[in-house]
């Protein structure tokens, strides 16, 4: 299948349910699509085939407990012995982490280069291999049906043929891996948007008030018809971004304001779907709260709102280009795909 029916496999999934649709973001849009990108053939064969099959799952270990949106702060280390790494430190909000079965893992190879982030390198690393330890974390405010958790590693032996790209590269590879993880959560948002003006038009015709269905009141009009505008234009920007990747065009600016806006939209929405429910929508006999403690999650992950709005900002004013980032892109070639 092509990137517009990934999207459109995420909008249904999260229209549901927003965890199942993170197992795709994950597994997905985080792993198997970096893999594509840049993985070597015996890595492909090794680790994406059995993913694509569903017999293995990939997870993206990049943020660590001082390192979210500032990246260049990432702490563990990659030594390199031989023909070996030797991997140390601690990722931190891992989804899937004690689910998965290997964890594409960005680490500090060169502390000495000028620019941190060009001492960063990408790797395969097997969740059995001896050193590697994982947990879960609890207490989360929404997603509490999924992993998410911490992966440790403590001398942990890396062969060399499980580093993805080159020494250094590891910035890049993150960062076209978020490209495409980016455009899953867009479109999982877009799903949750639905999923609110469902429940909102649902509940303006049951619940009547002062004599007549809530619906009629204009106040409610209003924030149900802002949905259908957010669904709609949530929509267009992931397709737009969708079709652009099916193309292999650069699409780090239109998958950026598309996780942007979703995100944004989509907890907008899902607070004012449990407005319109009233009490009931304050507890969970709705399915709107969920809604609601779900949508924050993805206005944090991935990006936060406040650094998409940076990068578009870059955009516009002209001090971002993309040009230093650039790499192939896996347009959809559906013969090599099947095959
Ligand atoms: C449910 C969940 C699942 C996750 N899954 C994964 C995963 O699978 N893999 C993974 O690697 N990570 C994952 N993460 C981590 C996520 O990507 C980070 O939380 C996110 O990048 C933000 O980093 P942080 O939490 O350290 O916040 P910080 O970077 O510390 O930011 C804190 C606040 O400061 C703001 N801020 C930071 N820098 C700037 C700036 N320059 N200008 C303006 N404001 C700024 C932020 O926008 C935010 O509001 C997950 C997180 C959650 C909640």
């Amino acid at each position: 299948m092509d990137y517009i029916a990934l999207g459109l496999i995420c909008e249904e999934l999260e229209a549901v349910d927003s965890t199942l649709r993170v197992v795709m973001s994950v597994h997905m849009g985080l792993n198997s699509l970096g893999l594509l990108q840049w993985g070597t053939e015996e890595q492909k064969q090794r680790f994406l085939i059995p993913q694509g099959r569903g017999e293995k799952v990939g997870c993206f270990g990049l943020t660590e407990a001082g390192a979210g949106s500032d990246v260049a702060a990432i702490l563990s280390t990659a030594r390199r012995q031989g023909s070996e790494y030797l991997l140390n430190g601690e990722k931190m909000w891992i989804s899937l982490a004690t689910k998965a079965h290997h964890c594409l893992w960005v680490a500090r190879t060169n502390p000495q280069a000028a620019d941190p982030h060009d001492g960063l390198s990408a790797f395969l690393v097997e969740m059995d291999r001896p050193g590697i330890t994982a947990g879960d974390l609890h207490g989360k405010l929404g997603m509490r049906a999924g992993s998410t958790g911490w992966i440790a590693a403590q001398d942990v032996r890396i062969p060399e043929e499980n580093r993805i790209g080159e020494e250094g590269e590891g910035f890049k590879i993150a960062m076209s891996c978020l490209d495409n993880g980016r455009y899953t959560v867009a479109a999982g948002a877009t799903g949750l948007i639905r999923a609110c003006l469902e429940a909102s038009v649902r509940y303006a015709h049951e619940r009547n008030a002062f004599g007549r269905e809530i619906g009629k009141f204009q106040l409610v009009q209003q924030k149900i018809s802002t949905m259908v505008q957010s669904y709609d234009a949530a929509r267009l920007l992931y397709l737009r971004a969708g079709w652009m990747k099916n193309q292999g065009t650069r699409n780090t600016r239109e998958t950026s304001l598309a996780k942007w806006f979703a995100t944004d939209a989509s907890f907008q929405a899902a607070s004012e779907a449990v407005q319109i429910h009233g009490a009931y929508g304050y507890s969970d006999e709705y399915d709107v709260e969920r809604y609601l403690r779900n949508s924050k999650g993805a206005v944090i992950y991935e990006g936060t709102s406040e650094i998409h709005q940076l990068m578009q900002a870059g955009y516009a004013l002209g001090y971002r280009e993309d040009a230093s980032l650039r790499c192939e892109l896996p347009a959809y070639e559906p013969e090599a795909w099947q095959s």
